[in-house]
């Protein structure tokens, strides 16, 4: 059998589901490690789950995951192109924001994810997720948009969905970064291809790549 890393990712994701390394572990309905391919281009995580994520054991199901299938929409995307996961796997209660002791604790899970996923881009919904996966010192307000490179991976920072569910300006902000990651994708599919003499696609690639990262 070919080794794609999807019986390793099972492995990680039953050890989320009897994970009991936190507090978090004691209140939830189901854990909830994630969902999507594991060959997926294109990675979510997001903050942690609600309360419908927890009811059901998967990510993204309530008022912000219907905006983000839209946004997904929007740009030739449907849920089941890409994996969608969060930098906790249980419900922190009451909605509360999940503590630095619980994200690290739960980072390990993040890290294998992306390790076997190998996404080219990992899409970092919001302010929580943005500073565990780029360093405090990074904020949806500052860098939504801009892609950063860390340790080979090529990260997006946006806003998260629910952000936008509140504040409806952010909105178009969050359709423009979705824009962004049309475009480094279709940057990095050409670069993909066996270069020709005089590739005009590929120099375009590269120039679009050397725009944003
Ligand atoms: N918000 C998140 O950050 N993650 C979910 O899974 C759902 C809502």
């Amino acid at each position: 059998m070919e080794d794609d890393g999807s019986a390793e990712l099972a492995t990680v994701h039953s050890e989320i589901i009897a994970c009991t390394k936190c507090e978090l572990h004691k209140s939830r309905k189901n854990a909830v490690p994630g969902e999507g391919p594991t060959d997926a281009k294109v990675m979510f995580v997001g903050e942690g789950p609600g309360q419908n994520e927890d009811e059901q054991g998967r990510p993204f199901v309530g008022a912000a995951g219907k905006l983000l299938t839209e946004l997904l929409g929007s740009i030739g995307l449907s849920r089941s192109d890409v994996f969608i996961t969060n930098i906790v796997k249980c419900r922190p209660p009451n909605n509360r924001a999940p503590r630095k002791s619980e994200i690290e604790t739960c980072n390990p899970y993040l890290i294998s994810q992306i390790r076997l996923i190998k996404p080219q881009i990992v899409c970092a919904l919001g302010s929580p997720a943005i500073a565990t996966l780029l360093g405090e010192e990074y904020s949806a307000t500052r860098v939504h948009g801009k892609p950063q490179v860390k340790e080979n991976v090529t990260i997006l920072p946006m806003y998260h969905p629910a952000a936008a569910l509140y504040d409806a300006s952010l909105k178009e902000v969050l359709a423009s970064d979705f824009r962004i990651l049309k475009e480094l994708l279709e940057a990095k599919a050409t670069l993909d291809k066996p270069v020709k003499d005089n590739d005009h696609d590929h120099a375009q690639g590269r120039q679009t790549l050397e725009k944003w990262v």
